[in-house]
């Protein structure tokens, strides 16, 4: 490289440096367009179709719609969804099938949705909330019938009679606010047993 060759480079790289500059400086100036998250956390719009994991849906009674009928089960291409039920004996004879456990991995789901359209009931839908991180894999698996099931019909046979005098306790004690939904389930469970 002769000293004309040189200055040339010079010059090259310092008009490179001074456009490299101008760019950033620009930007510093200019207003800010990305998420401030997660303080606007109150504000942030997520659209309502996200899909971001898979919930029973309640009504204001505390109800859900799941008869247990497995579909969304095989309609799973991954095994993502593993539903446990149970025969309840009802007074006049006759027996039903209730959902006892409705567990969900959220680890290996693909968001699909093959699952909520093969629902005869419309008993799971997606939510949208997005913020489903945690520290370890295992807390990605949910049990998703997290409320107590509520009497729509009366008591199973196998239900223990109230003493006398006692009034007799009602099957369904939703979870009180801050109680821990699946300790609730798990309770109820027991209680079962
Ligand atoms: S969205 Fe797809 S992968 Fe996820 S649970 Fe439903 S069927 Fe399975
Ligand atoms: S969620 Fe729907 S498809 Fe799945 S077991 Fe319940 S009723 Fe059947």
């Amino acid at each position: 490289m002769n000293i004309k060759e040189y200055f040339v480079s010079l010059f090259k790289g310092m008009h490179s440096l001074v456009k490299g500059m101008q760019v950033t400086g620009r930007e510093l100036v200019s207003k800010k367009v990305t998420e401030q998250y997660p303080e606007n956390r109150d504000t942030l719009h997520i659209p309502d179709r996200f899909r971001a994991t898979l919930q029973l849906v309640y009504d204001d009674d505390g109800r859900h719609k799941c008869i247990g009928c497995r579909s969304c089960e095989r309609a799973c291409p991954n095994g993502t969804i593993h539903i446990e039920t149970r025969m309840v004996d009802l007074p006049n004879g006759k027996k039903k099938m209730k959902l006892d456990k409705y567990v969900y991995d959220l680890g290996s789901c693909t968001f699909c949705s093959l699952c909520v359209h093969s629902c005869p009931t419309a008993a799971i839908q997606f939510s949208n909330d997005f913020e489903q991180a945690v520290f370890r894999r295992e807390a990605l698996v949910k049990q998703l019938n997290y409320l107590p099931e509520k009497d729509d019909e009366p008591a199973p046979t196998a239900a223990t009679p109230p003493l006398a005098g006692q009034a007799p306790q009602p099957a369904g004690n939703p979870a009180q606010p801050g109680q821990n939904p699946a300790a609730s389930s798990q309770e109820k469970q027991e209680n079962q047993e």
